[in-house]
């Protein structure tokens, strides 16, 4: 990937200038923001200049557009007489250049419209900016004027300086009202308030802690790569709790230090209030944040202020790489591992290889940090592309905790219950020491199950292949995959016995209740996506872990991300195989990185952690690498396996996915283009088959999967086939590169 944007890269300006001097009856190419091939021609008008980056409203069919000039040549195949002129500028700073080779370069790697890229970077200039407050002065030669008691008041208030209406209005005990006459009389005049910038700037030399010298040694590895001002990429890969926070943050510092902006992005960016309480106390003040939750008002402001360059560090989530940096000197991807930065809905995109895209356009260096990396990420330094500092020991002394495996074949829970009697025993000392516990479990709901007993039905979602889920507490069945929802039926809809509907399987919520049962002393609190709706509700959980004022913390993967909580000291997975099942290529992977990261949470402070791993495989690679604590072996392990078969990161994935209202439909879809799929040395396409989820939200899916060696290039082989082949009305077909889910 790397490679093939070299050529780009290197030259940065050169479309820009040949492009930029426009004259009267010239064409130029626009962008738009919606899922055509490619841009439109448009003329300038003969009393406009533009150039490659501006933002401008043009006619489409009987609607007004916003689109941004694009760069090249205009593609000519649109006949003069037929060419409709841009309307007129739009009051938004022009794309950056940088940007549109991002936007172009996604494209191109995603085999994605670039306008339906565009949109992504043009969501927020498109709204005009807000007139600065006003405020009022005297006038510095009044006319004569009657000068009432009230007036006299004001002009006494005002003094010689300048005051905000409201602020005025009240000092000098006036109405608004009063303020306009007098400004409609020449005694004042109106001014433009400054601003108070939003975002200040982060001292870099606000005290800091004292790094140890392992930590010290890999800050002053990354300050070299941000002083060199050159593209570059290092995994910071330390054990859980070694501090590579603290490190990267000595990188920000450094790049705060020569006057450049930092980027950060987070997988979870709504999970980050001890982030962001760790950045304010490294650097005094807090950084600009970016997500799509944030209100609009907050949005544009941020965006303005990134733009002018006033916003120095922003820590967001994947939409903050289209963020118009001027002076980007920075981007950091913390738990670079993380599948939450594959966005998989619309321009399908991976935001770390994006992020290292991004930072190879503007000549920055990028970090990216994990203590599980991924095995993409480990051929890279392996291949030399990519500069490892790897941290072996916690911080401070802290020991890595101690791993058990609990043999549920031997030592299994009560009937109907989940929790070993050896996990019960040690949450029990855990409370009596006055530590804290966590019980992991990834499964929302009640259960994932809902079966009959007289007649064996299965409770199943009528839009997806998929089991509707039990949340008790809400009384609804649900389905994880389209939201449909039903209550909790009385009887069995296909044999109407009653009272025979029953749960199979744990989630979080009848975790919480066994443990409420079996400890009912212990204060519980449960972190999943639907109990901590919002970066407040995580941010008070946190909190309240911090005060001690929680027990036993029961929760799905959100509990595996970077918290740091210095009481915590017992880990239980309830279900150690979960993500074992599946058969997907990076099941292994993933589960281990899951675990480890879960484990990682216990004993970061002075009392040592212990991690016990309910499982019915012990003997299973992924639960001996986790015993072990040797994931360089596991890796090694993993690569040595999908080596020979050139999977990935040793050759290449596309997937297609086809969709289609029914199923019959799907298949000869999928059948056409299975007939015309591409043959080459070196590639091979598998399928089309079912996909695991043959039905989602009432859409049949089928699967082909195209296999290919590192060096060929796939998205040309991809654009061709698609192009080959016709498909049906209503059909789908969505282009996945590098595949993380093959659902
Ligand atoms: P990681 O990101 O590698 O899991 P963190 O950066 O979260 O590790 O560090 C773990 C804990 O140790 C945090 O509370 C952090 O503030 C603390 N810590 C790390 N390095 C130092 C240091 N040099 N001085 C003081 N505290 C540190
Ligand atoms: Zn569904």
């Amino acid at each position: 990937m790397a490679d093939r944007n070299r050529k780009r890269a290197a030259q940065p300006d050169l479309a820009v200038d040949a492009a930029a001097p426009t004259g009267r009856g010239q064409t130029v190419p626009v962008l738009l923001p919606y899922p055509f091939a490619g841009p439109f021609d448009y003329r300038v008008p003969p009393a406009m200049a533009v150039a490659p980056g501006d933002v401008v409203l043009v006619p489409l069919n009987r609607r007004s557009e916003i689109g941004v000039v694009w760069d090249g040549p205009p593609d000519g195949s649109i006949g003069d007489n037929r060419l409709r002129p841009i309307s007129g500028p739009v009051d938004a700073p022009p794309m950056r250049a940088d940007i549109r080779q991002l936007v172009d370069w996604i494209a191109a790697y995603t085999v994605s419209p670039p306008g339906t890229v565009l949109a992504m970077a043009l969501r927020v200039p498109a709204i005009p900016a807000e007139p600065p407050p006003v405020g009022w002065q005297r006038a510095d030669a009044p006319p004569p004027a009657r000068m009432t008691e009230a007036r006299q008041r004001v002009l006494a208030a005002l003094g010689d300086t300048h005051m905000p209406g409201p602020d005025l209005a009240r000092a000098a005990g006036v109405s608004p009202a009063l303020l306009r006459g007098m400004a409609a009389a020449g005694l004042l005049i109106p001014v433009a308030l400054p601003v108070p910038p939003p975002f200040t700037r982060p001292d870099p030399d606000h005290p800091g802690p004292a790094l140890s010298a392992d930590q010290e040694a890999a800050a002053a590895d990354l300050r070299t790569a941000v002083a060199a001002q050159a593209f570059s990429v290092t995994l910071l890969d330390g054990v859980t709790g070694s501090g590579k926070t603290e490190i990267y943050l000595e990188a920000i510092a450094e790049c705060l230090r020569h006057g450049r902006q930092a980027l950060v992005l987070l997988p979870e960016i709504a999970l980050s209030s001890q982030w962001l309480a760790r950045f304010e106390r490294r650097f005094g003040v807090a950084p600009a944040v970016w997500h799509s939750d944030l209100p609009s008002r907050t949005r544009r402001i941020t965006w303005r202020e990134v733009a002018a360059g006033a916003a120095p560090v922003v820590v967001g989530a994947r939409s903050a790489l289209f963020l118009p940096f001027p002076d980007l000197g920075l981007v950091v991807v913390d738990e670079e591992h993380e599948t939450a930065f594959k966005q998989e809905e619309g321009v399908v995109y991976h935001a770390r290889d994006m992020a290292v895209v991004r930072a190879r356009l503007c000549a920055a260096p990028a970090v990216l940090v994990s203590a599980t990396p991924s095995l993409e990420t480990i051929a890279n330094v392996e291949a030399g592309r990519y500069h490892r500092l790897h941290l072996p020991d916690r911080f401070g002394g802290a020991k890595l905790p101690r791993v058990e495996l609990l043999d549920l074949r031997e030592s299994p829970p009560e009937r109907g219950h989940f929790l070993a009697p050896k996990l019960i025993e040690a949450i029990r000392e855990t409370f009596a020491r006055g530590e804290q516990a966590m019980l992991f479990l990834n499964r929302r709901g009640y259960a994932p199950l809902t079966l009959c007993r007289t007649c064996g039905h299965r409770m199943q979602c009528p839009n997806c292949t998929a089991w509707l889920v039990e949340h008790r507490a809400r009384r609804i069945l649900q389905c994880h995959h389209c939201g449909h929802t039903i209550p909790i039926p009385a009887e069995c809809p296909e044999c109407k016995a009653a009272h025979s509907l029953t749960a199979v399987g744990p989630g979080v919520e009848r975790i919480t209740e066994e443990a409420r049962a079996t400890f009912p002393d212990a204060r519980l609190l449960v972190m999943a996506s639907d109990t901590l709706t919002g970066p407040h509700a995580a941010a008070e959980a946190a909190r309240a872990i911090e005060a001690r004022e929680v027990d036993l913390i029961i929760g799905t993967q959100i509990v595996a991300k970077g918290w740091h909580f210095p009481y915590l000291t017992l880990v239980g997975a309830i279900d150690a195989d979960l993500g074992l099942a599946g058969g997907d290529l990076r099941a292994a992977e993933r589960t281990v990185q899951l675990l480890h990261q879960v484990a990682g949470r216990a004993g970061r402070a002075d009392a040592p952690g212990r991690v016990l791993l309910q499982t019915w495989s012990p003997e299973h690679k992924v639960m001996q690498a986790l015993l072990s604590g040797d994931l360089e072996s596991f890796r090694d392990n993993e690569a040595a396996e999908r080596r020979p078969g050139n999977w990935p990161p040793y050759g290449r994935l596309a997937a297609l996915i086809v969709s289609a209202d029914t199923a019959e439909a799907a298949d000869i879809a999928a059948r056409d283009l299975g007939r015309a799929a591409p043959m080459a040395d070196g590639i091979l396409v598998l399928g089309p088959a079912p996909a695991p989820l043959a039905i989602l939200r009432g859409r049949h899916r089928r699967r082909l999967l195209l296999k290919a060696r590192r060096d060929v290039a796939v998205q040309p082989l991809i654009r061709t086939w698609l192009a080959s082949v016709a498909t049906g009305r209503g059909v789908r077909v969505d282009v996945d590169i590098d595949p993380v889910s093959f659902l």
